[in-house]
């Protein structure tokens, strides 16, 4: 038997598959997608099968596998397939596709190695003939219930005792893996689903496996729509998956499948360690778990027979993965496997993406709508307060207005969620004589302010240095702290509203494992009154006592330079407004910024979606962006910024050459020009169709595979235009 093996090697761009000998007394436990260890060169590596056959058309004599790593398929068929789609569709390597759908603990690594747990069962062996003593006899009766006992059950019998009887063969001993996340079943009262909710869930059920966006508002109750679509598929036998944004994969919503659907749950997120991360994997595998909830690679779990796929926030950017290649949106990918498995996609948001949207009104996808709340609450009020003429009156960053409303929630025994928007916005020191500001000596990034530290940091490299009291190029003391943090905010809230608890929910305080669980479970038991947090506070929470919610500064994300930030603001304050008045009393919303007049934040006032979407699409349009166009980003990097700028120029003279009807922009500097001492050029391209787009850039990538000065990155629908 011979067996082609595909193993990454790190240091080429190139994807190889390599025949190898199987030693007969392996042979039995090869198949097609299972990891082997093979010698190569002077190394050993790991690699996945790829296929199975007699003979290799290689004319030199082939060395032999090693060992079999695995006793389950890693990779199935679909998954085969669907790696060598992506590879295609994103111009990456077929192997960096593999290694992306698997989790740490299953990829073709060495030296990745997860050790399985085990629980230690006991049962009864041979027990006739046999004389025991007293205390055995003890033993052997505490297994007239039960079949089986778990060692750690068997309180008060020492393991000696235990061993003499296994030995004996009166009991037999076994070992079965452990897992290690814990599931509690609970009682779920299932909710009588409203009229508006019914009808989206049959449209889906009784369609015919299309594509479908719920366009619904915050809390028209589309968590109980997902739910209700998975508990039909799961009766007739079928498996689903549900993407949920990393920060919106709150405590709360796994919760609440977890209360309907009990250890039928597998749940993939960044805060699982790899051992558990590996557990839910082989629950799934083994058909354990039918129903996975999980961040954007979740999207690739290894189920069978799906019924339905559910992408909740389907407007949220942490779909798409940035760096490292491959550079895949997890929609994508639902489309694929969608199409694959003949099943509906579910795409789920109060403030879709325009490209969706765009989609929708065209019938490409189905839309289906939640207008209203449930239950008939009404959506919050929400009120604009001008900070440009409160700037004077209001104390530190508090408008008079958002301080009388907050005292009154306070008064009231109600809760309030306080978002600090920092979203592209870093905390960073400046002289206020001459100007200068610090930056990273390996990246063209200002350093960012860690009080903690007291230190200064960047963000890219990890470069940091102490502050200093004297500027280093004016040497006066008239450094110069800009923006404000969730800590500063939290003092003033302290100053301010003197009896008032305070939650602080950000990256620090939310590091450690089941902090952010903790804090979610304090503040609904209102042992908390004011909830403070940058973007983590924005999506996917439901607390009932929130009454008010009050965003100290729009306006931070308006000024990122990147054609979606309007609609990004929008979406943002959008979903953080949705969290006031979730239940019997009404809610209000008072935004603080310094451009009332913009429509990102002006058409938030009414709720208008819609509004917004005409407006933007109309900008759009002007402007030749998505999803009038799609765009590719090719970046360029390396050492030399030099030569790697000659390169680049040739590049883009042979798109000239050779793609029609594509708007080719650049090359220029990318503004964050250097990272770690690497320069990066982008050149973007507009176009409508992509025809020869991949044969040209196809090319482009060969061209370069072997050169080690210059690495090109190309990313599709780019998340970001830095
Ligand atoms: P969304 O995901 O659209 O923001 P949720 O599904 O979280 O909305 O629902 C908002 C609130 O309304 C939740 O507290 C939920 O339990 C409740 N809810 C949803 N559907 C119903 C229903 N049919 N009857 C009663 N309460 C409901
Ligand atoms: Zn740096």
């Amino acid at each position: 038997m011979v067996v082609g093996v595909l193993v990454e090697l790190s240091s080429k761009r190139i994807d190889k598959v390599f025949d190898y000998n199987v030693p007969l007394e392996l042979e039995s436990r090869i198949s097609i997608g299972i990891r082997v260890i093979v010698p190569f060169g002077r190394m050993t590596l790991e690699g996945f099968v790829l296929n199975i056959k007699e003979n290799s058309d290689v004319n030199r004599e082939l060395k032999s596998i090693i060992d079999v790593v695995d006793c389950d398929v890693v990779l199935n068929d679909e998954m085969l397939q669907l790696g060598r789609i992506m590879q295609e569709k994103t111009i990456s390597t077929l192997i960096s596709c593999y290694q992306c759908m698997l989790p740490k603990a299953l990829k073709a690594k060495n030296g990745s190695s997860i050790n399985i747990k085990y629980d230690t069962f006991y049962r009864l062996g041979n027990v006739n003939n046999i004389k025991l003593n007293e205390k055995q006899n003890e033993i052997i009766n505490k297994f007239k219930d039960n079949d089986l006992i778990l060692r750690k059950d068997l309180v008060d019998i020492s393991l000696s005792s235990l061993n003499t009887l296994v030995k004996k063969g009166v009991l037999i001993e076994e070992k079965k893996e452990h897992y290690r996340v814990s599931y509690n079943n609970t009682v779920y009262e299932k909710k009588e689903l409203t009229v508006d909710q019914k009808q989206v869930v049959d449209s889906v059920i009784n369609g015919c496996n299309d594509v479908y966006l719920i366009h619904g508002v915050t809390g028209s109750g589309k968590t109980e729509v997902y739910m209700e679509i998975i508990d039909h598929y799961l009766k007739m036998g079928k498996s689903s998956i549900v993407l949920v944004p990393e920060i919106s994969l709150t405590p709360q919503m796994i919760d609440r499948f977890r209360k309907r659907f009990g250890d039928k749950i597998a749940a993939l997120h960044s805060a699982l360690s790899d051992g558990e991360k590996y557990d839910e994997w082989i629950r799934i595998i083994r058909k354990d778990a039918t129903i996975v909830i999980g961040a954007r690679s979740a999207i690739f779990a290894p189920l069978t027979n799906i019924g339905v796929i559910i992408i909740d926030e389907e407007h949220s950017d942490s779909y798409k993965q940035s760096d490292p290649s491959p550079r895949y949106n997890a929609k994508d990918i639902a489309l694929i496997r969608g199409k694959t498995h003949k099943c509906p996609v579910v795409l789920g948001s109060a403030t879709p993406s325009l490209e969706t949207m765009a989609r929708a009104k065209k019938g490409v996808y189905k839309l289906l709508s939640l207008p209203n709340r449930v239950n008939g609450r009404r959506l919050p009020d929400v009120e604009i307060v001008d900070m440009n003429q409160e700037m004077k009156k209001s104390k530190g960053h508090f408008s008079l207005r958002l301080i009388s409303e907050i005292e009154d929630r306070l008064n009231k025994r109600e809760q309030v969620i306080l978002l600090l928007n920092r979203r592209g916005y870093s905390n960073f020191i400046t002289c206020k004589n001459c100007g200068y500001t610090f930056k990273c000596p390996n990246c063209d990034i200002t350093l960012t302010y860690h009080k903690s530290s007291n230190t200064l940091r960047c963000h890219y490299c990890g470069y940091g240095e102490k502050v200093y009291t004297n500027c280093p190029s004016c040497k006066e003391n008239s450094l110069n702290r800009l923006g404000v943090g969730t800590q500063k905010i939290e003092e003033e809230i302290n100053d301010i509203f003197k009896n008032a608890r305070v939650l602080r929910m950000d990256y620090d305080t939310t590091s450690k494992k089941g902090a952010h669980e903790a804090m979610i479970d304090a503040f609904k038991k209102h042992e908390y009154d004011i909830l403070l947090g940058t973007q983590m506070v924005a999506k996917g929470l439901d607390f009932s006592q929130v009454t008010l919610v009050g965003v100290i500064n729009a306006d931070t994300s308006l000024n990122i330079p990147d054609f979606r930030s309007s609609e990004n603001t929008f979406s943002l304050l959008s979903q953080v407004a949705g969290r006031s008045g979730r239940s019997n009393k009404s809610g209000q919303v008072i935004i603080q910024t310094f451009n009332p007049d913009h429509y990102a934040i002006d058409l938030v006032k009414n709720h208008d979606y819609l509004g917004f979407y005409q407006k933007e699409m109309f900008i759009r349009r002007q402007l030749k962006y998505p999803p009038y166009f799609y765009i590719c980003n090719i970046r360029i990097c390396g050492r030399d910024a030099s030569y790697i700028f000659d390169e680049a120029l040739k590049i883009k003279k042979f798109f000239d050459n050779n793609l029609d009807n594509v708007i080719i922009l650049g090359p220029s500097g990318s503004s964050l020009f250097r990272i770690n001492n690497i320069f990066r050029y982008n050149i973007i391209l507009k176009y409508k169709n992509d025809s020869s787009l991949y044969l040209v850039l196809n090319k482009i990538v060969n061209h370069y595979n072997s050169n080690n000065k210059i690495k090109l990155d190309i990313d599709f629908n780019p998340s970001q235009m830095l």
